[in-house]
């Protein structure tokens, strides 16, 4: 299998929401803010190919679908839809994927399924050719959002996969059709459901999605604004961690602006951190 970073559209969010109870004088450390207290974040898919034959994306970033206010609202940085270039330039066009696995379906990972935004005319969904695989739960939870997460949902997108037939609903380890080369495991304390998807086994390679958005959020008690269950995040995080860390699985960040991919390690003191970390990834072989 090789693997390679997809940048999508860039975000500018508030620095507090992105690291919940975090004194700003710690996180503004981590991740410089701007005039207006926001930090930059990257959306990154991970995209594999021949995972068990298939082409696989993880992920599809925000995309560009905001109409002009709510792309404001949003810090969205692009107006074109930069993911579908990023594909392009590494010779993998969005017509050509053949599975499109997405952790949970939060506007800022899932956005990128659709259509660009342009005025008059309807949003479409991209990846004509692929299966869209989602947590059962996590699809459960957008079609029934509380009301503290339903601004993070996008009840068209919804409509528009459960009518796309190519719907893939899963609550187990493994996607039929990719084999044993894809693990998912599932954690709550984000988002019910939050699928973690792990590829190539001991030494492979786990896309983290937002239980660890980049890393600042490796060293335990650092959150998002944006969790439902901090402190169920964190005992998550810590057994997760504590595994990869073990097995040598690399961990891959969609969120984190300066790094893509990094090695997590433990120190005398048990704290976590990273090692080996790297921008971008291009045909790594795992
Ligand atoms: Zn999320």
């Amino acid at each position: 299998m090789r693997v390679w970073s997809i940048e999508g559209n860039r975000q500018r969010l508030d620095g507090g929401a992105m690291f919940g109870n975090a004194p700003r004088a710690m996180w503004a450390q981590w991740i410089a803010p701007d005039e207006r207290n926001r930090v930059e974040l990257a959306c990154r898919a991970m995209l594999v190919d021949d995972l068990a034959g298939k082409r696989v994306l993880f992920e599809a970033g925000i995309g560009a679908f905001f109409e002009p206010k709510l792309k404001t609202r949003y810090g969205v940085m692009e107006s074109r839809h930069v993911l579908l270039d990023s594909l392009e330039a590494c010779g993998m066009p969005h017509e050509r994927i053949d599975v499109v696995v997405l952790s949970h379906l939060h506007f800022d990972h899932a956005g990128g399924l659709l259509s660009a935004y342009e005025e008059g005319r309807p949003t479409e969904l991209l990846f004509p050719n692929a299966r869209y695989v989602v947590s059962r739960r996590a699809w459960e939870r957008a079609l029934n959002p509380h009301p503290r997460d339903r601004a993070s949902f996008i009840p068209e997108l919804n409509r528009l996969l459960a009518g796309s037939g190519r719907l893939e609903l899963v609550d187990a380890e493994h996607v039929p059709g990719l084999g044993d080369a894809v693990r998912l495991s599932y954690t709550d304390g984000h988002t019910p459901g939050l699928a973690l998807a792990e590829i190539g086994g001991d030494g492979g390679v786990v896309f983290c999605s937002d239980l660890i958005p980049g890393r600042p959020w490796v060293h335990l008690p650092v959150t998002m604004g944006y969790d439902r269950y901090p402190e169920q995040l964190i005992d998550e995080k810590r057994r997760f961690l504590e595994d990869r860390t073990a097995r040598g699985v690399r961990l891959f960040f969609t969120h984190d602006l300066d790094c893509a991919l990094a090695t997590p390690v433990r120190d005398e003191r048990g704290r976590f951190g990273v090692t080996d970390e790297l921008r971008s990834v291009e045909a790594l072989l795992i």
